[in-house]
């Protein structure tokens, strides 16, 4: 935490604070590797969210082979894909993880399947450890499977070509045993394709004889196969041709008012993520730089990044207004800038940016890191 003096207003973020949307980031190595339990469930109207994620970060060593660096003297090269992301999901609710390609959103993503392992930090799932569940394997893996599902980008590469999508859609059930006997598997089938706004009937056809939001919408189906409670979504309507975007993100927002669903939601589209969300959280090159209830990112962001992203959506009502592009690049992320890693593009950075990474800190129940907000300079 820096040692500045907070404007009114502004406070230090709690490591491990309160539950709900208000939680946030801590500053890089607040946790340790070893953070406490998530507190017992308080008393009042929010209850323990169903996801909790504590200083979680993955670290990916993209080092040459030991020979080539001992012959051409390079150091090892570690890529921090994300770094230090706190935050919660309640019950029913969505977040949404957004930024620029690179920015880490997707491996947050996979964190949260047990397809990664975490270098550091906690993910709870209903108040259990989920990647020491991930890890011990078994029964409590497999359960905790069932109740977390994932819903890929690409619905040409992650539906079984050679299937029927009655085979694939089923094949989660007979894997958890969930669904008991075919006449049952079928009708199970049957009724996830009409939640999804298919017929039963398209069960004996193969993936190639859909269109692309179609296949998405088996994607789905299969993701609903075991009854989980969280689904994670990678960018889930970013292949799909825009008119159809909206009915995908419709029928999954239809999905979770019937079944009272809780999404992880990554998108680089911010329309997207105001069409879905709840909370929003903001990244850059593997931090959340903010974190907030969807109305307030989008009526009064507070990060400059968060600022620039809007600036270059289109808006409806501003014909005539130029708009303004992302400027700059996104750094490489193996050689991040010192400080602030968003200072070479930031037009309210100074010298202070240029060295000390801003803390995160809880401000009017958003989360932001920013020295320059942090000083009310803006
Ligand atoms: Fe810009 Fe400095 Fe804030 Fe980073 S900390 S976003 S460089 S003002």
């Amino acid at each position: 935490m820096s040692g500045s003096n907070l404007p009114t207003g502004l406070s230090a973020f709690p490591l491990l604070g309160k539950v709900g949307i208000g939680a946030g980031l801590v500053e890089a190595g607040a946790a340790g590797p070893h953070p406490s339990p998530p507190p017992a469930e308080e008393g009042g109207m929010q209850s323990q969210p169903l996801v909790r994620a504590e200083a979680l970060a993955k670290t990916f060593d993209v080092s040459p082979p030991l020979l080539n660096r001992v012959l051409e003297g390079k150091p090892r090269q570690m890529l921090h894909a994300v770094d230090d992301a706190t935050f919660t999901i309640a019950k029913g609710e969505t977040l949404a993880l957004v930024g620029e390609s690179g920015c880490g959103k997707s491996t947050a993503a996979r964190l949260l399947v047990g397809l990664y392992e975490p270098t550091r930090g906690s993910f709870y799932f209903d108040g259990q450890d989920a990647h020491a569940a991930f890890k011990a394997g078994g029964a409590g893996a497999r359960k905790l499977r069932e109740r977390i599902q994932m819903i890929f980008q690409d619905p040409y590469a992650s539906l079984n070509p050679r299937w029927k999508v009655g085979d694939i859609i089923a094949e989660p059930m007979r894997e958890h045993g969930t669904v008991q006997g075919k006449a049952a598997q079928e009708q199970r089938v049957g009724e996830l394709l009409q939640s999804v706004g298919l017929s039963p009937a398209d069960m004996v056809k193969y993936p190639h004889q859909f269109s692309g939001g179609q296949r998405q919408r088996i994607s789905i189906a299969r993701a609903l196969a075991t009854q989980p409670e969280f689904l994670v979504c990678d960018e889930p309507t970013s292949a799909l041709d825009v008119s159809v975007q909206a009915q995908v993100l419709n029928i999954m927002k239809n999905l979770q008012r019937e079944r009272g669903l809780t999404y992880l939601f990554i998108s680089h589209n911010l329309a997207v993520v105001r069409h879905v969300s709840d909370q929003v959280g903001v990244m850059y090159l593997g931090r959340i730089v903010e974190l907030a209830p969807k109305h307030m990112l989008f009526s009064a962001p507070r990060h400059p990044y968060t600022r620039m992203l809007l600036d270059a959506i289109p808006k409806m009502h501003d014909t005539g207004h130029a708009r303004t592009p992302v400027q700059g690049e996104v750094p490489n992320p193996l050689n991040p800038p010192p400080g602030c890693t968003f200072h070479p593009r930031c037009p309210h950075a100074n010298e202070r940016c240029k060295t000390e990474r801003p803390a995160m800190l809880g401000i009017q129940g958003i989360q932001v890191a920013c020295h320059a907000v942090e000083e009310g300079r803006i």
